[in-house]
């Protein structure tokens, strides 16, 4: 039986003091509410004071993205150690703003996504086909061709047991349009049965997560297809009270 995962990407929003607030209000609210998987991706300068505000919660935390490198002379980057220090559990790889703004291909979510699963934190796959790209009736070949990248690796789908996936379509993140229930499931459907063609117990096990504009309003009916498996939440996310009413519908 696969547990929901309610994951928020803050992305390069708040302030120091509103950052501790959200957490707090997060780690309060969730404490009652053990049945569904948290995890908050804060900005990664407030990853010291995560982990000092959940350390000991039922809140997990992650960084929104990692070096494809172990260490060295690479400006701005944050290597997976470094993230291991700060308690962290998760991290994104291949978010479509990494992926489109700042021209992170395949190949790099690829090494991203086995610097961290050898460092033993979970990758969270994102994949997710642009409005064009639907249009253009493209979204299964572009969606496959995101997770084959990672199947292709050593022990590609052996890592994957220690992963998760995230579907969310470009063209519904930050715009307020969501994808039906439906055509979530079928994109998340298919991608379990890609990777079932090289281990159906990971494939069955994978947790699937959906984002794109999930909101307290519509999150039930999207959490309750059979292969979606929670959600990655942007603006929600930011709201201590939307976060926790997303989580409450995998619930209840
Ligand atoms: C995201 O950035 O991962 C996301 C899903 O954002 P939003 O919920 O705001 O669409």
């Amino acid at each position: 039986m696969r547990r929901y995962i309610v994951a928020g990407n803050w992305k390069m929003n708040g302030t120091r003091e509103g950052a501790k607030e959200l957490l707090l209000g997060i780690q309060d609210r969730a404490e009652e509410l053990t049945d569904v998987d948290w995890a908050v991706f804060p900005p990664s300068v407030f990853l010291e004071e995560t982990e000092r505000l959940l350390t000991g919660s039922n809140v997990a935390w992650g960084a929104q993205n990692v070096s494809d490198k172990p260490v060295g002379a690479f400006t701005g980057e944050i290597s997976v150690s470094m993230l291991k220090e700060f308690g962290c559990e998760y991290v994104l790889v291949g978010h479509s703003e990494r992926r489109n703004l700042y021209s992170e291909d395949d190949v790099i979510v690829a090494a991203k996504f086995v610097e961290a699963s050898d460092a033993g934190l979970i990758p969270i796959l994102c994949v997710g086909e642009t409005l064009r790209e639907r249009e253009q009736d493209r979204t299964f070949e572009v969606v496959s061709r995101q997770v084959a990248a990672v199947l292709r690796l050593d022990n590609g789908v052996e890592r994957l047991a220690n992963a998760v996936v995230a579907y969310e379509p470009v063209w519904a993140i930050g715009t307020g349009i969501t994808a039906t229930p439906e055509q979530a499931q079928e994109v998340h459907q298919a991608i379990r049965s890609q990777i079932s063609n090289y281990d159906a117990n990971i494939a069955q096990n994978l947790q699937i997560l959906y984002g794109g504009s999930v909101k307290p309003g519509n999150a039930r009916a999207i959490f309750a297809m059979p292969d979606i498996d929670g959600g990655l939440i942007g603006g929600a996310a930011l709201k201590a009270g939307d976060f926790i009413e997303i989580g409450k519908s995998c619930i209840s």
